[in-house]
């Protein structure tokens, strides 16, 4: 079985280890999970993931990510 997941790094540190990279799988439905890629914490849906890269550095972006950090993982 090949693995079907994909690594890319996000502006977001993990809430448990401090990591800025994710994974999720190669499918990208809006609703799959990302999880980070070294202790696989729940970190956000794949559309929110998607989000935080399209928005520029700045204080729509720094909301998002406070957001998803101060949300207790699933
Ligand atoms: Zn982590």
């Amino acid at each position: 079985m090949p693995d079907l997941s994909e690594e890319f790094r996000l502006p977001v540190a993990c809430p448990d280890c401090g990591s800025h990279l994710f994974k999720a799988s190669q499918v990208h439905n809006p609703d799959d999970r990302v999880f980070c890629a070294s202790c696989r914490r729940y970190l956000c849906l794949y559309h929110e993931a998607q989000k935080l890269l399209r928005l520029g550095p700045g204080s729509e972006r720094e909301a998002l990510i406070e957001e998803v950090v101060n949300r207790p993982a699933r």
